[in-house]
Formats: structure tokens, sequence, C-alpha cells
């Protein structure tokens, strides 16, 4: 099997599980995108991707996104930064993503938010919320108590656009459990933002329960790529 056939023949399965999944919890599966994590894969699987009807990219790290973007720049893709937002990097991600998912914290709303002036560009910003029961190290995320203030100044910024809310469910417990909790966050945060209604979670492994939990947008690496030599 080439790498095309492989690609054609992940999507489609992936494609059905979500398909199946929505079902289960029964919601419509339009309502339910498939963003595909091309970190650590070559500019040349995108190609291919984007030939096979796939348009929503997510990258996690700074300079290997821009690469591609810079060779693929034709397409017409979407491309989401998924990964750890760093500050100084704030002015390069702004000329290449057109939704940033990790938003979490007051400064990075202020460099994101003067990034997309400098360039005179409107992007979608999601706050990323931990679902951490005990503050740990490592996957960031703002609390319980603070996403509604980092979201009030994404909704204040001029040059982005409040699009929701993004979790990775935490190691060591079930995602179900986790994603329960994302659940009702995300109604609070509709209460009080209703035209924001991206909740970006589930991964390859965790999609289900994510649609179960309302999930909008999945990001699937692996489950289409295959496995990544580097874990992140
Ligand atoms: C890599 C990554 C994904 C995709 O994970 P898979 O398990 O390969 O589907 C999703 N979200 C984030 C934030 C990631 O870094």
């Amino acid at each position: 099997m080439n790498r095309r056939e492989e690609l054609a023949l992940n999507l489609q399965e992936i494609r059905s599980r979500v398909a199946a999944a929505c079902i289960a919890a029964d919601r419509r599966p339009e309502d339910v995108s498939i963003i595909t994590v091309t970190k650590t894969w070559p500019a040349s699987d995108i190609k291919i991707l984007a030939d096979l009807g796939v348009h929503e990219i997510g990258e996690s790290r700074d300079q290997e996104a821009r690469e591609k973007f810079e060779e693929l720049s034709s397409l017409g893709l979407r491309w989401h930064f998924i990964g750890q937002f760093q500050t100084n990097k704030a002015n390069r991600i702004a000329q290449y993503a057109d939704v940033v998912h990790s938003i979490d914290r007051l400064n990075a709303v202020e460099a994101l938010a003067r990034a997309a002036s400098n360039v005179d560009r409107t992007i979608t910003a999601l706050v990323q919320v931990s679902l951490d029961q005990t503050p740990t190290v490592g996957r960031g995320g703002a609390s319980p108590g603070e996403y509604l203030k980092v979201a009030d100044a994404i909704a204040q910024s001029s040059h982005l656009h409040l699009g929701g809310v993004m979790a990775v469910a935490p190691l060591g417990e079930s995602s179900d459990t986790a994603f329960g909790r994302l659940e009702e966050l995300a109604a609070k945060f509709q209460a009080e933002f209703p035209d924001s209604k991206m909740v970006s979670a589930g991964m390859s492994d965790d999609l289900v329960e994510a649609v179960a939990h309302g999930a909008t947008h999945l990001r699937i690496g692996s489950a289409i790529m295959g496995s990544r030599s580097y874990v992140q």
C-alpha cells in the first residue's frame, strides 16, 4: 500500500468511527469536525491529505508548522496551532495560524492579540482549560477559576475571535470522567459566551468519550497518520 492509499484508508476508518460515536451519542456527524494533526509528518503528506479533501490541519511546534505552511500556502488550508503557546513565538504563530487552541493565561492573550494586530489578521483563539483535579505540571490549561477571565480578555481583543474551549484529558483518570467535567465547564462557558461554541477535545484514543461529552473539534493524529517517532 502506498502512502496515499494508507492515508485514504485511515481517513475512511476514522470518519466511520466518528460517525458511529455520533450516532451512539445521539449527535449529528456534521456537528463534529476532525482536525488532522500532522506534527512530525512531512509536507508531502499534507499535500496528499489536501487532495483527499482534508483542510483542517493541526500542528504543535512553531518551527515545523511554519515551514510546512510556507511550502503549502497555496493549498488554502486552515492551520490550527495546538501546541503549548509561548509568548515569544506569538509573532511567528500569528503569521500562519488561523486558530490557536492553547491560550491559557492573560499574557498569552495579550501577546497573541498584539501579534495578530501587527499582521492585521483576525485569529480564532480557544481557551485551553485544565481538567486536572490536582494542579500538576505538564499539560497546561487555565484553572476552573481562571478560564472565564482569559475568555473575557480574548473577547475584548479586536484581532481575536473567541472560538470556545479546548482540553486534553489528564493522564491517570478515565477520559469519560474528565470530559464529563469539560462538558459542565463548556456549558458554563457558553452561558457567558453563547457565540463561542467550539469544544476542542478528543484525540485518537479518546475520541468516543469526547464526542459523548460534546466535543465539536477532534484533534486526530496517529489514527490517521500512523504512530509518531517522538511523543508530544
Ligand atoms: C499530538 C496531539 C494530538 C493528537 O494526538 P493523537 O493521539 O496522535 O491523535 C491532539 N492534541 C494535541 C494537543 C496534541 O499535541
